[in-house]
């Protein structure tokens, strides 16, 4: 009893804890509530400007439906809705960073969790003969949603170069 006391007081461990609980006593938490995802628009508009909401704050927010296959306290995996390949799947942060080339020096360890996530569901969605991780930047790169975003595509074989 005293170890699940301590589990559930630990953020991460208590998120564990109530995936865990979740068939007997029915625990539903969001990872993040509405206030938190407010505080870290506001604290992406100190760094980074004020970047002009996404649709992808409607899909961290829930206020639109998407297909999440993962979801921590940092960042979300959903399907893209026009998918480039059998699986098409983004990973975005829930702190609204606009693009890669204006992310910090000190946003190395979310950018680094982006990628262990990308890796950790791409194996989720068994692409165990490889894939494609892209990320699209500005005008050159094509970027089109102002939220950074990791694509992941696998499931058929990729070319080189991309167009
Ligand atoms: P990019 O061109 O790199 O900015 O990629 C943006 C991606 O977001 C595209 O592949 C779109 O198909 C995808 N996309 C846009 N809106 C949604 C949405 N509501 N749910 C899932 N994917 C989306």
């Amino acid at each position: 009893m005293m170890y699940f006391r301590q589990m559930l007081r630990t953020p991460l461990c208590g998120i564990k804890a109530a995936r865990l609980l979740r068939p007997v006593f029915r625990v539903e938490r969001p990872l993040c509530t509405k206030s938190d995802e407010v505080r870290l628009a506001e604290e992406a508009s100190k760094k980074y400007g004020s970047p002009a909401p996404t649709i992808f704050s409607k899909v961290i927010d829930k206020s639109i439906p998407a297909d999440i296959i993962y979801e921590d306290e940092k960042c979300l995996a959903f399907r893209d809705i026009t998918p480039q390949a059998p699986v098409h799947f983004l990973v975005i942060p829930r702190v609204p960073i606009p693009r890669i080339s204006e992310a910090k020096d000190d946003d190395a360890t979310l950018l680094g969790h982006l990628l262990i996530v990308a890796k950790n569901v791409a194996k989720q969605e068994s692409l165990t003969e490889g894939y494609r991780v892209v990320i699209n930047d500005g005008k050159h790169g094509a970027q089109s949603v102002y939220h950074l975003h990791i694509h992941v595509l696998g499931g058929r074989q990729m070319t080189w170069p991309p167009g």
